[in-house]
């Protein structure tokens, strides 16, 4: 069994089906296609392609299946979580899920919780923007193009990265 973990910031796009980490809801964060002139550093999502040990897949799945939300929302919660937690410089990703499963049990309520709660939730306000780059709702994962207006999010709290709501997302949110 494959267990080689890459990261993959490009456009290229491996198949994962030899190992069978197959079906279509891959770690794939978004699916930005090739834009000539668009520097893969520039985007601002990356796409992480890992290979993953068929077990691990499974518990995965299962796990997803029974919080009912994608595979790739799943294990990015489990990422952003492990990334906060441990020593980033000595864990590959691989490992870090695999840590990150044997916890699912003990903690399936908290990461439900993590998963389930609304990236919008600590939004103060939302600001009108034109996008100089394509970004991504960071509720509903829909890509906005690069001269579009999309919704800046701005927290209470700093955040690491900003934050972008599609203006529906943004209006249900200020509107709930
Ligand atoms: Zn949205």
């Amino acid at each position: 069994m494959t267990q080689r973990t890459f990261l993959n910031p490009s456009d290229q796009v491996e198949p994962t089906a030899a190992t069978g980490a197959s079906g279509p809801d891959s770690t794939e964060e978004s699916a930005v296609p090739s834009r000539p002139g668009s520097p893969p550093e520039e985007r601002k999502e990356r796409v992480l392609h890992t290979r993953v040990p068929a077990v691990l897949e499974r518990e995965l799945k299962r796990f997803a299946a029974n919080l009912r939300v994608p595979v790739s929302n799943l294990v990015r919660a489990i990422l952003e979580d492990s990334i906060a937690a441990a020593d980033r410089a000595t864990l590959t990703v691989e490992n870090q899920l695999l840590s990150a499963v044997k916890q699912l049990e003990v903690e399936r309520e908290r990461l439900k919780k993590k998963v389930l709660t609304d990236p919008l939730e600590h939004a103060v306000a939302f600001q009108s923007v034109t996008l100089s780059k394509p970004a991504v709702c960071a509720r509903c994962q829909v890509e906005v193009p690069k001269g579009s207006t999309a919704q800046l999010v701005i927290t209470a709290e700093p955040t690491t990265e900003r934050l972008f709501a599609c203006n529906p997302c943004a209006t249900n949110s200020s509107s709930a």
